[in-house]
């Protein structure tokens, strides 16, 4: 298929696709849903060979959130049943922490509900830090705790902190439908404060909301230009109680396809299946392991995941490996804040004829049998998942 062909060679020269190619991504029917999944593949393997990193949710403040983003079970007013608590203290976050390195994840992400940090909160996040890195030694900590003040992340970078995650989430065009206290700028604002202080940026975004395919190809493509280190591609957790309850718009086979497309436009880039990976992508989960080179261990920020335990052995049975602490994630041009540029340009690729067979229709399962709230873990007296 020329298409693919075209995508593999520019993947494994970072060169940027045209929109049309990475469009025809997502429109192919499930006939060609391997031959995709194994074009994509050669990208990811060129680029992180079969190394599966594996990243650790603690989620240091949960619920009690003034913003309004109609995807989160943590919105203001939400009555999703979630777990509410707020600001853990280091040694119960380093305990927290601990468990999902032991289960064999090396970044821990520091996630805390909110608008963004005050000053305060950022020392205490910064303690936190601190107290993670002295107790697990080679541990990679993210921060992720909303939009940042001038001289913030600084502060972070100055504790310890390895990366900071505020995800786009979708395209500038629809960005005002799903949120209204805050803005598309706001966040890309953030992305850029977090990247000029030096911390690795990690920034990707939710898939399932209703958005059409050219939204999906605008904020990857967005996040290519941003020069993001780590695209986390969250599926839509349809949460009883928030606004989107009833987008159930997702197929395992419509997941793979979005992947791929995200694999192609960021080759090079760590690619992490994030929140709805089991409720979407389901038993075929590993093949999505052929895409992405980064996943979430255990539970996810407000919901469970499949036990920890689940994970690995998917993962060994795939024919990956768990990523180590020694092996360095992302390619050699990408490390120590290097540029990450893209060789080639846009224009330099001109648009070729390279529709597919449109994807077949499918009507989406709501399967909400699969969404099950955190009761264990962070801010409870249950052990965690991990
Ligand atoms: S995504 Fe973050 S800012 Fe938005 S409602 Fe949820 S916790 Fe608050």
């Amino acid at each position: 298929m020329d298409l693919l062909n075209t995508l593999v060679d520019k993947g494994l020269r970072r060169e940027l696709p045209t929109r049309d190619e990475a469009l025809a991504v997502l429109a192919t029917s499930d006939d060609d849903l391997l031959d995709v999944v194994a074009a994509a593949g050669k990208v990811r393997r060129h680029w992180f060979g079969r190394r599966v990193k594996l990243n650790y949710l603690v989620n240091l403040k949960s619920g009690l959130c003034p913003e309004d983003c109609s995807y989160c079970s943590q919105r203001l007013g939400a009555d999703t049943g979630i777990l509410k608590y707020t600001w853990l203290k280091p040694d119960e976050a380093s305990k927290a922490a601990a468990a999902g390195l032991a289960g064999g994840a090396k970044r821990v992400c520091l996630v805390a509900s909110g608008r963004g940090p005050t000053d305060r909160d950022v020392d205490r996040v910064s303690d936190t830090i601190k107290t993670i890195k002295e107790e697990n030694e080679g541990v990679e900590v993210c921060a992720c705790l909303g939009l940042l003040s001038d001289g913030q992340a600084e502060r972070l970078r100055g504790a310890g902190a390895d990366a900071y995650n505020h995800n786009l989430n979708t395209s500038e065009a629809t960005y005002g439908d799903i949120t209204k206290t805050h803005t598309y700028a706001d966040r890309v604002d953030t992305v850029r404060k977090a990247h000029a202080a030096g911390l690795s940026a990690c920034s990707g975004l939710i898939a399932g909301m209703g958005e059409t395919d050219e939204d999906l190809v605008d904020v990857v493509f967005a996040l290519r230009d941003l020069d993001t280190d780590s695209v986390p591609v969250n599926f839509l957790i349809p949460f009883e109680g928030t606004p989107l309850a009833k987008e159930w718009n997702l197929t395992p086979q419509r997941c793979l396809r979005i992947l791929a497309m995200v694999r192609f436009v960021r080759p090079d880039a760590e690619v992490r299946i994030a929140g709805g990976r089991e409720l979407h992508l389901r038993t075929l989960q590993p093949l999505a392991l052929h895409l992405a080179n980064s996943i979430f261990l255990g539970d996810y920020l407000t919901s469970e995941g499949q036990a920890g335990k689940a994970d690995l052995e998917m993962i060994a049975d795939a024919g990956f490996e768990v990523e180590t602490t020694e092996q360095v994630t992302l390619p050699e041009h990408r490390r120590g804040g290097g540029c990450g540029s893209v060789c080639g340009s846009d224009e330099a690729c001109g648009s070729e004829d390279t529709a597919l067979p449109a994807a077949e229709a499918q009507v989406p399962e709501a399967r909400t049998d699969l969404v099950a709230v955190r009761r264990r873990g962070a801010g409870t007296d249950v052990a965690p998942n991990a």
